[in-house]
């Protein structure tokens, strides 16, 4: 998507060696025309494949996830990091390791928004190595629904994430997958 890229290469700041920072336009500061084309290219992706409802994880993922869906027309759920006192009791549970905080957290989602009947569309801002999409995926999994597809903004394909979701045959669509970042410049692939 070569609107998301110019954006990537006139915003982006590499951090260290694997970290993009797009603060500006994605993760904190939110870019909604940029949003809205993301959308429409996840839309024309998976056009033809049956999609129930959009799962992602917050934060980052919310505002993309809520854009897309109005393509879709269908819900949002996202998975929570923190248990709040008004979380249900009954929930899908998986452990995700943090790649940029290099820890690991529980997701959670409500059993009541995710059924058996479910086709799922799993939204992220980045793919690295998966972590996040394969407790996305466990938690479908677990609801006994189906994955019907994933949508990344940012793939960093230097990473292994791509791999593992070939591994579980689900497909991957990346808006724009960054081949290397090295010395400071950004490279896509294609
Ligand atoms: P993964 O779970 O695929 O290893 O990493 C993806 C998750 O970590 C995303 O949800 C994203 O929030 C975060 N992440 C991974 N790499 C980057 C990065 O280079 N920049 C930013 N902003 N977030 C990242």
């Amino acid at each position: 998507m070569e609107l998301l890229k110019n954006k990537i290469l006139k915003d982006g700041k590499i951090i260290g060696q694997d970290v993009l920072k797009v603060d500006s336009f994605l993760n904190h500061q939110i870019d909604i025309k940029l949003f809205n084309e993301i959308g429409k290219e996840f839309k024309r992706r998976f056009e033809g494949k049956d999609i129930t409802k959009i799962l992602t994880i917050e934060a980052s993922g919310i505002g993309i996830a809520c854009i897309t869906a109005q393509y879709f027309n269908v819900p949002v759920v996202f998975a929570k990091k923190q248990e709040g006192s008004n979380m249900d009791k009954e929930n899908y549970e998986a452990d995700v390791f943090s790649f940029t905080k290099n820890k690991s957290y529980k997701i959670k989602v409500s059993k009541n928004y995710i059924k058996p009947e479910d086709k799922i569309l799993i939204i992220d801002d980045f793919l690295a190595n998966a972590n996040a999409a394969s407790g996305l995926i466990d938690v479908v999994k677990q609801a006994n629904a189906e994955v019907s597809g994933i949508g990344i903004v940012i793939e960093k394909g230097f990473q292994n994430g791509r791999e593992i979701i070939k591994e579980k045959n689900i497909q991957l669509e990346s808006l724009a997958i960054i081949e290397s970042m090295g010395n400071g410049k950004i490279v896509f692939k294609n």
